[in-house]
């Protein structure tokens, strides 16, 4: 089985673009989704983050969403240390998830794949690409921040032009290209590759 990382920065669709892949039958693991479950729910992360941040780091056995992001965005130190705890984990996690799939392929959505070198794992990745206005604009209407806390995020993550070449394939969902035939072709082209790669070898 292929894996198949899918990235792009803060509100350039990846999760939009996934769901496409997931209603033609490709699995999916939200790696954000995962890292929230696991903070919540693995002790030995919930301890070291307390440890780090205080008892304000949780409320009840929620973790306190907000104490979190405000930490995050407060210093770029905050946020490696709290990356350094939640990415090993979830990479793991990501690692059992994708050995128990059954398909050609399967997805790995995560809005930082390069930077916490998750990519090692992965046979392919697809970049989800806007640009950085219409992304901004996304994000202001999906979550309802301001626009100065989304542009403070995007400082915090990795330059897209440069994300987008490190991708194998780029989906371009700008607004002025049709994302299903782009989803539609790439996963032709997965299922392919798939084929391929499960083939037994050719005799000579
Ligand atoms: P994040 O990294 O913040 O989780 P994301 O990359 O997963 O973001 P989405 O949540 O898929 O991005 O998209 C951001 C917002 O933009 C969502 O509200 C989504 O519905 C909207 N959106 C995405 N693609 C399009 C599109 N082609 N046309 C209109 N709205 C879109």
């Amino acid at each position: 089985m292929l894996r198949v990382g899918i990235t792009g920065g803060i509100g350039s669709g990846k999760t939009t673009v996934a769901q496409i892949f997931s209603l033609l039958g490709v699995p999916v693991y939200n790696a954000d989704h995962s890292a929230r479950r696991l903070m919540n729910s693995d002790k030995n992360i919930r301890e070291a983050i307390v440890k780090l941040f205080g008892q304000e780091s949780y409320k009840g056995t929620e973790l306190n969403r907000s104490f979190i992001t405000s930490k995050v965005l407060e210093n770029e130190k905050n946020r490696a240390l709290i990356n350094a705890i939640v990415h090993p984990a979830t990479i793991a996690d990501a690692e059992n998830w994708m050995k128990q799939q059954k398909a050609p392929y399967a997805l790995k959505e995560a809005a930082i794949l390069f930077e916490s070198g998750a990519e090692k794992n992965l046979d392919f990745v697809i970049g989800v690409y806007a640009p950085e206005a219409l992304r901004i604009r996304r994000t202001i209407k999906r979550d309802g921040r301001s626009e100065a806390e989304v542009k403070k995020w995007m400082s915090r993550q990795m330059n897209e032009d440069e994300k987008m070449k490190l991708c194998d394939f780029v989906i371009y969902n700008d607004g002025n290209h049709s994302v299903i035939d782009q989803v539609l072709s790439l996963h032709k082209k997965l299922l392919n590759l798939a084929a391929r790669q499960s083939a037994p070898p050719e005799k000579e």
